[in-house]
């Protein structure tokens, strides 16, 4: 690693412990190099156990748990499938892998996930939908409670993608636990990691069965090769469970550290024109992967997105995201615009996207030609910044973080 590498304050990178080399050597030395062994069975049963569903199916990553959780829930082509507006692509994409329609629904301000008004208002201009998938952004916990009711209402099925929110608890129950399907990643950046790899959760034993055939070609119980349904493969490696199960132990300290570096955010920029992520504090416990903020609209200098580039212009007192994201690349420290909604994505451009208030697509036009509030998550967007959250940053680095941001807004 270069010394500017070693010196970067990252946004959220891996940060190992020791045991994970154990659980690898263990492998190695058995000679369980693949997709059978002890730390698959381990991470399996700690896992559930942990947050409390009866099955955990250990994948090779979290877009698989996602598609095997699309194919469960019966999703077929031409199936209109609901789905968070504001998230990653991967929360996506495993709906057109089975050839359903997304249906992208808008996020509310009080924890920037899917706004339970708008998936009503989705359930009524799209009756025919029978799925619908939930993520819980930057490890925030949606609004379960009220999601949760009007999905039961419309008898549909929930899948919840916990990828960024393992660890994260409402009322108490973890996520992954609220939907029929949770889906967990491990991957890189993630609050733990296994270098790669995810899990489904759910407490139905015919479909854990199922999901874990399907991950391993579909064979079926024969003396040779015989296959009766389409095959994946897409289960975990013995060795990247043993860097899985050297990781578990430390998920609670992991979750304590990405608090105190939120808190101490928030504690900075309490007298700036600036929030953080906001969460339902009474009932809800982040596992706070990433830390975020958002400009106030009165002090948001002048920034255009074009489909590639931006242009920005400072002004007095005021910054915009990616100001606070040059700064950042200044001081060798690490940040990422919020992610860019999926109605507006060129891909996804054709889908129908819901408003609290209805239908997006015909009414973003006519907002942006007169001027008026935006769609929320185009709006969090617009002024919105994840900031560096890796845990192996000092409080001395932070400081440089804080106060780099600090003079963004001078
Ligand atoms: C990381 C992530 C995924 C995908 O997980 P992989 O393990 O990288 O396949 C899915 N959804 C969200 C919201 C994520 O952040």
């Amino acid at each position: 690693m270069s010394k500017e590498e070693s010196e970067k304050i990252w946004l959220s990178s891996p940060t190992m412990h020791g045991e994970e080399m154990e659980y690898v050597l263990e492998a190695y030395q058995s000679n369980w190099m693949s997709t059978l062994g002890a730390n698959i069975d381990a991470v399996e049963d700690w896992l559930a156990d942990y947050v409390g569903c009866k099955y955990a199916v250990a994948l090779a990553s979290g877009t698989a748990s996602l598609h095997l959780a699309m194919k469960l829930a019966g999703v077929k082509p031409g199936d209109e499938v609901l789905c968070s507006d504001l998230t990653f692509s991967a929360t996506v994409n495993p709906i057109e892998y089975e050839g359903g329609i997304p249906v992208f629904v808008d996020c509310e301000y009080e924890t920037w996930n899917m706004d339970p008004l708008a998936l009503e208002k989705a359930f009524e201009l799209h009756p025919s939908a029978k799925v619908v998938v939930l993520a819980h952004l930057y490890g925030t916990p949606a609004k379960l409670d009220e999601i949760v009711e009007v999905v039961r209402r419309h008898d549909a099925v929930l899948i919840e993608d916990a990828a960024e929110s393992l660890g994260a608890q409402y009322r108490g129950t973890q996520t992954g636990c609220f939907g029929k399907y949770g889906c967990v990643s491990f991957n890189g950046n993630k609050i733990i990691t296994g270098s790669s790899g995810g899990m489904l959760l759910c407490d139905d034993g015919e479909k854990a069965f199922k999901a874990r055939k399907w991950s391993t070609q579909s064979r079926e119980d024969a003396p040779w090769y015989q296959h009766e349904e389409l095959g994946y493969n897409y289960r975990m490696s013995n060795v990247v469970a043993g860097v899985v199960r050297g990781q578990l132990p430390h998920l609670r300290d992991h979750i304590e550290a990405k608090k105190t570096i939120f808190d101490r955010y928030r504690a900075a920029f309490a007298d700036l024109p600036i929030s953080m992520n906001p969460y339902e504090s009474d009932i809800s416990m982040p596992n706070h992967w990433l830390s975020c903020l958002l400009i106030d609209e009165a002090a948001l200098a002048p920034e255009v997105r074009g489909e590639r580039e931006v242009l920005y212009r400072s002004a007095c007192g005021k910054s915009s995201p990616h100001a606070i994201l040059d700064a950042l690349a200044s001081i060798n420290a690490e940040g990422r615009p919020i992610w860019k909604p999926m109605h507006s994505q060129p891909l996804y451009r054709n889908n129908p996207f819901v408003l609290r208030d209805g239908n997006g697509r015909a009414r973003t036009s006519a907002y942006a030609a007169a001027g008026a509030v935006s769609p929320a998550s185009e709006d969090v967007f617009r002024r919105g910044v994840c900031l560096p959250s890796d845990i192996k940053m000092s409080a001395e680095q932070q400081g440089k973080v804080i106060d780099v941001i600090r003079k963004c807004f001078e």
